[in-house]
């Protein structure tokens, strides 16, 4: 039974301080899994988004003068804290989200690959020069940071996502506010327990939880130079756009619907463990998820047998327990909209070869489950084919040849992923080279991209020019100044 005296009521993090926000409403936080309450996260109004601006914009005056390897120390701290309390984070992370331990793991390893790349900023923030563009003229191009910037995160990797582009931004010299999605609002908090750890000077980083109210407040703000969102293709269009108007620099990651191509030559033992996890890992809630999977010839059978075991014996749970390899999708209403999705495919005409509608979970019996699910030969041209499920279904085409199977591909909207599974170095070169997506897979089925790699959504998966981590973060969060310099002296009017 849930003890409502002992559900904590989560601050946000303001100019160094916890702060109680005075928000109207509050949403509880609830464990995916159980269904338990663990906290209640505030709506905080515009006026704590003013507060958090006013914080970083004032921390940004002498932030941007400290040096870069000054700036750098804190992250190498931060990586520290991370790892050593990288249990408890991924506890936190299981406990809101409903991945597993493994997975939280994992994506906490992904959150400090990050850290690590800024830690190079020194090196990554250097301008350029030229001497002598025109006689006794020099030109220098030098990157400053932009100032006062801030994320917008979605649900599905609650420690993972802002660290695409926090560390950055803060080695960069700007100022942060990260607004964490309220569904897993928790981990972020600890997080900020250890950014306080590192000393960090007083609101170079900021935490302000909330949804729509506290977002827009962002995008108006006149003081706040650049947003970075990950979350819905909806919501991502909307940010982008009103960002923009507002004269902000954006970049915005949206919604995916990842097709993986299956050729008869695939390493098929291979293929069908790494599509399986690609499918059902994290519930199927990874922006990379194979959705789509289209075998071409002889691969239809042999993989969608393969697969239709491997959905079957995937052992399904709260996501704490050891054994267990998927836990919950994130609440009710996700588990009720993936399941009229399923409904749809098979009223299109796809034919449900493993249904993991209304799973039986013991003791779990109040949690969100779905159990891996296969819909077979669907559509082409049908809703179930095009549209982001985000849950632990995938669905099956078969085509008679690769090209086929590539104009399938790129007839999607989305360009997050696309993976092709094959032995043959000819059909992934062309695969390579004629795919329209921005990350690319060959017999790989979740191709997230290092920390030192962009992030490379295309279509309707991405909004912006430069992406998430590496070289790309750091253009993003500074802007160029190009000085031309002329200084004539004795010696060079003899010349
Ligand atoms: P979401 O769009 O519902 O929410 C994302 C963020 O936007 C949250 O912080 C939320 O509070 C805020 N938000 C929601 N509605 C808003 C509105 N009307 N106005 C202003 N702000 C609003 O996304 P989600 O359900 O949290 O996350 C799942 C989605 O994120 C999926 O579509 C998934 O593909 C996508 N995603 C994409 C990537 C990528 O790299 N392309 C990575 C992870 C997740």
């Amino acid at each position: 039974m849930t003890n409502y005296n002992s559900i904590p009521t989560l601050s946000n993090y303001i100019n160094g301080q916890w702060v109680t926000s005075k928000a109207k409403d509050f949403l509880e936080v609830k464990n995916p899994a159980t269904a338990e309450i663990l906290a209640n996260v505030p709506l905080s109004p515009a006026s704590e988004v003013e507060l958090a601006t006013e914080a970083a914009a004032e921390a940004f005056i002498t932030w941007r003068r400290t040096p870069p390897t000054q700036r750098i120390q804190y992250l190498f701290k931060l990586k520290n804290l991370l790892e050593e309390h990288l249990e408890d984070i991924a506890r936190t992370i299981t406990l809101e989200c409903g991945k597993t331990l493994t997975e939280s793991k994992g994506e906490i390893r992904r959150a400090i690959e990050n850290v690590e790349v800024a830690c190079g900023i020194p090196m990554m923030m250097q301008g350029s020069n030229l001497e002598d563009i025109a006689k006794g003229i020099d030109e220098i191009m030098i990157r400053q940071p932009l100032g006062v910037c801030a994320a917008i995160a979605p649900f599905n990797f609650p420690a993972m996502i802002p660290f695409w582009f926090m560390p950055y931004a803060i080695a960069c010299g700007n100022t942060y506010i990260v607004k964490p999605s309220e569904k897993v609002p928790l981990t972020m908090q600890k997080i900020f327990e250890l950014l306080e750890k590192t000393g960090l000077p007083n609101g170079v980083v900021n935490l302000v939880n909330g949804t729509k109210e506290t977002v827009d407040a962002i995008l108006e703000h006149p003081t706040i130079k650049a947003i970075s969102f990950v979350g819905s293709t909806a919501v991502a269009k909307y940010i982008y756009s009103w960002g923009a108007a507002n004269g902000k620099r954006v970049q915005c990651q949206g919604g995916a619907k990842n097709p993986i191509i299956v050729l008869p030559d695939a390493d098929m033992e291979m293929t069908t463990r790494i599509a399986a996890d690609s499918a059902f890992g994290c519930a199927g809630q990874r922006c990379l998820a194979a959705s789509l999977a289209i075998t071409v010839g002889d691969a239809g059978k042999t993989f969608t047998t393969a697969m239709a075991e491997a959905a079957k014996n995937r052992v399904v749970g709260n996501g704490l327990e050891n054994h267990v390899q998927m836990g919950p999708v994130i609440n009710s209403q996700s588990q009720m909209r993936i399941e009229n999705l399923i409904e749809k495919g098979a009223v299109e005409g796809g034919n449900l070869l493993v249904d993991g509608r209304n799973p039986k979970i013991f003791g779990c019996e109040k949690g969100s489950f779905i159990r891996p699910t296969i819909l077979q030969d669907v559509n082409p041209s049908g809703e179930i084919a095009h549209t982001e499920i985000f849950g632990p279904v995938l669905s099956t085409i078969h085509v008679n040849n690769i090209d086929v199977a590539i104009s399938l591909v790129n007839s999607g909207n989305y360009g997050n992923m696309a993976c092709l599974f094959t032995s043959s170095g000819a059909a992934a070169r062309k695969f390579r080279y004629e795919a329209e997506a921005g990350n690319i897979g060959i017999n790989i089925g979740v191709a997230a991209p290092m920390a030192f790699f962009p992030f490379s959504g295309w279509k309707n998966s991405f909004f912006g020019d430069l992406h998430g981590q590496g070289k790309h973060a750091v253009e993003f969060f500074t802007q160029t100044k190009v000085v031309v310099e002329r200084w004539r002296d004795e010696w060079e009017r003899k010349f």
